[in-house]
């Protein structure tokens, strides 16, 4: 039976939308621990019933009885990826819980590292609870003002499980959302700005690097009748250059929301800039070494999901990110915890010889550099690699119909090599060459041979 026409779901989903949506600027930090704690003991009851959870918990001898507050947390073991895949599929579900129910999606392909999860329909109504909520801040209606989403739409991604597979089929989303136009990432930009154009929307949902390539081709002439209050910027980390590229080039304001496909929605910037966490669906920790960091240090992020009845998160540490927590409140007043920074993902890092460590958020502003100072696109594909501390290498794809079109390829070069030396210092020797094409097939697109056991981390850039 569709659950859509369960009157019991329905009611659910009601009462989710009614309480879920503005629940962080209405309840105080009290209350927010008090739901945080009555969540977590929830999910550890459920986890329990989880062959993958009930081994962990028994091989360090804790009972779900032993797991009162968010303050118990630590007592919990780390889950990996491995773990998730050993178990896969009958162990990270809950015999409890019908499997044609669940929806299978998994992280993204792009590393060469595919992790299956599964999703049930409240988790995927949460979530889009939780992004409605980001649309809430920005005084948009998602019943009525017009939004351009562009996700992730290739078969195996959270927005296809989510959208796709999940409620399209038992709700008619088109046709029940008429103000919110869908398009998939992975399109053509010049086919995606043409849509846009058409839709004429008042905010735009996604991910960097096509926010991006949007802004280029606006700024030549394409989609002159784009004008949007507000973009979201999803996926990946957006250095300020760039922000304040696509808004000048859009004249709207840009916001950053921040999700992993094993987790949902982890944050979202407010109007007053601040990052809040999505702290009544997701806790998170910030540890190096093994322990806590001090507000405004990065960490590894370790991430607990409070809701669904899928595979459960909890102290999952494979999101990969290092992040920088931030003690205080934002003026606005929500109760959340805040993040200071978001510095990317630390299996994509390079290593430099005095212990500082580049993440995506300091080489990424290179590249969007290309973007909104060369003015090209030419740059179709890159891979950095790191042979030892003191050696770099840069391939390049370029873009054959562009080849001749604005800066030069040695131009572009130069400002690639120039770029990384300003970040690594002269002690380290960049190369930049032409490949026809990269592999990625054997790993990301940043390739670092530094032995990371035999390295010590003084801090990240
Ligand atoms: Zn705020």
């Amino acid at each position: 039976m569709n659950p859509f026409y369960n009157p019991v779901f329905l009611g659910k989903i009601l009462k989710r939308y009614l309480s879920d949506v503005d629940r962080l600027s209405r309840i105080s930090d009290d209350a927010l621990r008090r739901y945080q704690d009555k969540q977590l003991r929830r999910l550890v009851y459920f986890a329990d019933t989880v062959p993958l959870y009930h081994d962990k918990f028994k091989q360090v001898g804790i009972h779900p009885n032993d797991i009162t507050c968010i303050n118990d947390l630590h007592k919990l073991p780390f889950i990996t990826k491995d773990d998730i895949k050993q178990y896969y599929p009958n162990g990270i579900v809950s015999p409890k819980i019908k499997k044609n129910s669940l929806i299978e999606v998994s992280t993204s392909g792009t590393t060469g590292k595919v992790l299956p999860i599964y999703v049930d329909l409240l988790d995927i109504v949460t979530g889009l609870f939780a992004y409605m909520r980001t649309l809430h801040e920005y005084d948009m209606n998602v019943w009525k003002n017009r939004i351009t989403i562009i996700g992730d739409f290739a078969p195996h991604t959270a927005e296809s499980g989510y959208i796709t597979r999940g409620l399209q089929p038992r709700l008619n989303l088109m046709r029940m959302f008429k103000n919110i136009q869908w398009l998939n990432t992975n399109d053509d930009p010049k086919k995606v700005i043409a849509a846009i154009n058409d839709f004429q929307p008042e905010f735009i949902g996604g991910y960097v690097g096509m926010l991006g390539h949007l802004a280029l081709l606006k700024e030549t002439g394409f989609g002159e009748k784009i004008s949007p209050q507000y973009i979201a910027a999803t996926g990946s980390v957006l250095d300020p250059f760039l922000k304040s590229f696509i808004e000048k080039t859009f004249h709207a304001k840009v916001f950053e929301v921040y999700g992993a496909t094993e987790s949902g929605l982890i944050g979202f910037q407010c109007k007053q800039g601040s990052y809040h966490l999505m702290s009544d669906l997701v806790y998170a920790e910030f540890l190096k070494d093994g322990r806590p960091v001090d507000s405004g240090e990065g960490g590894e992020m370790i991430i607990t999901k409070f809701h669904g009845k899928g595979t459960p998160i909890i102290r999952y540490n494979a999101i990969n990110d290092i992040v920088a927590p931030l003690k205080g409140y934002c003026s606005c007043g929500k109760a959340s915890a805040l993040i200071k920074k978001i510095y990317g993902r630390s299996d994509l890092a390079l290593y430099l010889p005095d212990g500082t460590v580049l993440l995506p958020s300091s080489f990424s502003e290179i590249y969007s550099k290309i973007l909104y100072k060369l003015k090209t696109n030419k740059v179709k594909n890159t891979k950095i690699i790191q042979y030892n501390l003191t050696t770099l290498e840069i391939q390049v794809v370029i873009d054959q119909a562009l080849r001749t079109i604005g800066p030069s390829v040695e131009e572009i070069f130069q400002f690639i090599q120039k770029g990384f030396k300003e970040k690594t210092g002269t002690g380290v020797t960049v190369t930049v060459k032409e490949v026809d094409s990269v592999d990625t097939s054997q790993g990301p697109r940043i390739l670092s041979m530094i032995d990371k056991t035999k390295y010590t981390i003084t801090h990240y850039l």
